[in-house]
């Protein structure tokens, strides 16, 4: 008699570390490929179709989608504090130049800004490389901003927005141009009028808003 049949062989396909979301840390993983065989006396001769596949932890055995190796909580929080501070330096540059000219002042406030906010100094470099990108923006900085708005949340919204008032109010008033930016830099970020308004009153000071019309 010939016995034979098919089964499913659990095969380790490669080993690494992980994020293990059982354990909320870093383990080492196998990932495990389950193959049918084509068994002959309970033998697994010929390798047939692919069952499935999957991570498991090796620490608590628990197994996940292969999607579980993209998952780096880590990487992901310092990629959302990078493009945090991008945006906080853009809304910056951009109401730098909307003027045209930019002044000692105003740079001297982005650099103020980046020290209080990021607790690190910006170095020349990187504050010519914000005005140059800034400039080259120009328009388009509503856009690449509404494309980071779903990544900041509403204390980051507001960080970004105070960071352009104080270089808007670097040289006193807000002029129109350097006004018009930050309505941008609001509305891309879904922050409200009266949002906005809240947080322009709280830099200018009251005594200076007496002209009508102004906020
Ligand atoms: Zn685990």
């Amino acid at each position: 008699v010939i016995i034979f049949g098919t089964r499913g062989v659990t095969g380790t396909v490669r080993r690494g570390e992980f994020h293990c979301p059982e354990c909320g840390c870093r383990r080492p993983y196998a990932h495990k490929r389950v193959r049918r065989f084509f068994t002959l006396y309970f033998i697994p001769l010929i390798p047939l179709d692919k069952l499935s596949e999957y991570v498991e932890c090796q620490r608590c055995r628990t197994s996940f989608k292969l999607e579980v190796l993209s998952f780096d909580p880590e990487a992901d929080a310092a990629q959302l504090e990078d493009q945090f501070r991008q945006a906080v330096r853009q809304a910056m540059a951009a109401v730098a130049v909307a003027d045209g000219h930019v002044e000692r002042i105003e740079l001297a406030a982005m650099r103020r800004v980046c020290a209080e906010v990021f607790q690190q100094e910006l170095a020349e470099a990187e504050l010519e490389e914000a005005i140059a990108e800034a400039r080259a923006k120009g328009n388009g900085l509503g856009a690449w901003l509404r494309s980071l708005a779903p990544h900041l949340n509403d204390q980051g919204k507001e960080l970004v927005i105070r960071a352009a008032l104080a270089v808007a109010t670097a040289d006193g008033a807000i002029h129109e141009r350097e006004s018009t930016v930050i309505g941008t830099i609001a509305q891309a970020l879904h922050v409200s009028q009266a949002h906005l308004r809240g947080l322009v009153a709280e830099v200018i000071d009251p005594e200076q808003t007496h002209e009508p019309g102004s906020i």
